[in-house]
């Protein structure tokens, strides 16, 4: 899609609020994804090519803070941070003071709202541009009763229509005159408006709703917080590792595939048991959370391993992402052995491992092929084994 550039928007960010479920703490110095609520708009609604200038209208004592930090990121559009005041409403009329004549239009945001983006910034602009006035909104998903205020009990006196409810989120753009001359023919009034639209609303102006974001939601607790930086919002929802072993295959030694003894003449030579299965399956665990590889846990020089079973083997990598915050959620594995046929070993080969790693079985798939004659494995010199695992943060493979 082409974008014509013709309108610049000058943002108005209001970070000046107190969070008393943040604990106190001013909201504009929050970090989230490694970086302050306020860098976080700016990255995110600065992607619109149009913004020409940024107000953040920060907490009184916390200025310099947010200036110093605004400051170590320049960017291709002034920044500036100026002193709110009591309220939103007079921080934001401060900080349309300070934007002065700069931008056809105003974005007027919530810092407590990081993850609006240019797109939804640039289809404001494009609304605004007819109407004077551009907000987003979402459908209610809620049920919303009106209630007379009783005495210990409310009583319901209307259940609203929600197909004409919007849940209203930030960034609201304007005419920048027509904001600016709402805000100072209604100086007196501000308290009684809980967002900037409705002081054009209340001018007679006409404000338009585009679809808002899901994602632009707004921090009002510390939970909030805690919910976007858990390690899975930070490395990614889940991560996956590939695995692969093979191991001889000598007469006087038992055959032991996925914990369960094959009957065989031959079976693998190693330092442990020489499961290759478990052992794929264990570096493909390690290696989704880049935890190394088998080799580096259990060297197999340590003469602690000798014989072990690798049942133990794999626990233990259990236990490593564990301590990482992850866990396994699915493996898929092939095994490569000529002979004997493996089918009537495969379910106890996923039961073993479900058991171990604590996958529901139908989360573990265990595949079983020859390579049909053909090189050191057709021939009968050694088996090998393929494993692809994702594992998931703690809480997310919990749900
Ligand atoms: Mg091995």
């Amino acid at each position: 899609m082409t974008d014509v550039l013709d309108a610049s928007v000058g943002l108005v960010i209001a970070a000046a609020g107190v969070g008393r479920r943040m604990g106190g703490v001013d909201k504009a110095l929050l970090r989230i994804r490694g970086k302050t609520l306020v860098e976080n708009c700016l990255d995110n609604l600065g992607g619109y090519p149009g913004v020409c200038a940024a107000i953040i209208v920060g907490h009184r004592g916390c200025v310099d803070e947010i200036r110093s930090e605004v400051g170590q990121h320049p960017r291709c559009f002034p920044v500036e941070v100026v002193e709110g005041g009591p309220t939103r409403a007079e921080s934001v009329d401060l900080g349309l003071k300070s934007l002065g004549e700069r931008g056809d239009f105003v974005a007027i945001h919530d810092a407590a709202r990081p993850f609006a983006s240019g797109d939804l910034l640039r289809r404001l602009v494009e609304a605004a541009k007819d109407s004077g006035g551009a907000i987003p909104g979402l459908p209610v998903t809620d049920t919303i009763k009106s209630v007379a205020a009783g005495g210990s009990v409310d009583d319901v006196v209307t259940t609203l229509d929600r197909s004409l409810l919007r849940a209203i989120q930030t960034p609201q753009v304007f005419r920048r005159d027509l904001i600016i001359d709402a805000y100072e023919v209604l100086s007196d009034r501000l308290g009684e408006f809980t967002d900037d639209a409705s002081l054009l609303e209340e001018r007679g102006h006409r404000v338009v709703l585009v679809d808002g974001e899901e994602e632009n939601v707004k921090f009002t607790s510390r939970r909030d917080l805690l919910s976007v930086d858990s390690p899975s919002n930070l490395g990614g929802l889940t991560r996956t590792g590939i695995g692969y072993d093979s191991h001889r295959l000598v007469a006087g030694r038992p055959l032991i595939l996925g914990g369960v003894r094959i009957h065989s003449p031959r079976g693998l030579m190693g330092h442990s048991d020489a499961d290759v299965l478990y052992h794929a399956i264990t570096d493909a665990l390690l290696g989704a959370a880049a935890l190394g590889d088998i080799g580096s846990h259990f060297p197999p020089s340590d003469p602690r391993y000798s014989g072990m079973d690798s049942a133990r083997i794999l626990s233990s990598a259990v236990g490593m992402l564990r301590e990482k915050g992850y866990r396994p959620v699915n493996v898929d594995s092939t095994v490569v052995l000529e002979q004997p046929r493996l089918s009537p070993y495969i379910e106890d080969m996923r039961k073993n491992i479900s058991r171990i790693t604590g996958m529901p079985p139908v989360n573990v798939s265990v595949k079983a092929k020859t390579d049909e004659g053909m090189g050191p494995i057709g021939r009968m010199e050694g088996a090998a084994a393929w494993a692809i695992c994702s594992i998931a943060t703690l809480e997310e493979a919990s749900v």
